[in-house]
């Protein structure tokens, strides 16, 4: 049976790497990492920690730059 649960998908272009998502997020399932190993990009961004996240959206509310949305997945019991 499929579940439909939302995580938060970043938007790296608009991101300030403030942090305050991290912060905001009560599960701890947020990290501030530097995505990939390419080296394009030069800060720290948001990293989910899929396993964490409660869909809660309090991630997306806090952001100042309105870089988070929530998007549906799909989990399979
Ligand atoms: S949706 Fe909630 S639990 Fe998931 S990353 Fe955002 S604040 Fe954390
Ligand atoms: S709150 Fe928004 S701008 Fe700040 S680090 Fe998180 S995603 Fe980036």
């Amino acid at each position: 049976m499929a579940n439909a649960k939302k995580i938060p998908s970043f938007h790296y272009e608009n991101c300030v790497s403030c942090s305050i998502c991290v912060q905001a997020c009560p599960a701890g399932a947020i990290d501030l990492t530097k995505p990939g190993k390419s080296g394009r990009y030069r800060n720290l961004f948001p990293e989910l920690v899929n396993e964490r996240c409660t869909g809660c959206a309090l991630c997306a509310k806090s952001c100042p730059m309105d870089c988070i949305n929530m998007q549906a997945v799909y989990e399979t019991e």
